[in-house]
């Protein structure tokens, strides 16, 4: 296995990763809680809290991203990287390729969601 094609693209991913959350908090902080866009009309109210509930679950979205990147750029440093957590077998290269953040392979993760 290319582990050094792994870490490149995840250290590339977890850039671009930070680099929109860092956008997207800006974007946030401009729109969103600028009371001033918003009127006091309780429907407007609501696109307010719609709106933010949207930018709070897609700033988590990132944030768990972020936390999984750097997860598997811990295990290449520690060598247990592309080991499935669940089952202790390889994770397929292809499945990789696909989620360079994965620890699972691929049964694992079917057995996962079913
Ligand atoms: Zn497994």
């Amino acid at each position: 296995m290319n582990l050094q094609r792994y870490k490149t693209r995840l250290e590339q991913e977890l850039l671009l990763r930070k680099q929109e959350l860092e956008r997207y908090d800006q974007t946030i902080q401009q729109m969103v809680y600028d009371e001033k866009r918003y009127s006091d009309h309780l429907a407007d109210m609501a696109l307010r809290d719609q709106e933010r509930t949207l930018h709070a679950a897609h700033t988590e979205r990132l944030m768990t991203q972020i936390q999984e990147i750097e997860e598997a750029l811990r295990r290449i440093a520690q060598g247990t990287y592309g080991i499935c957590e669940q089952c202790g077998n390889p994770i397929e290269e292809e499945r990789l390729d696909l989620l360079p953040a994965t620890r699972l392979c691929a049964r694992c993760a079917q057995d996962l969601v079913t």
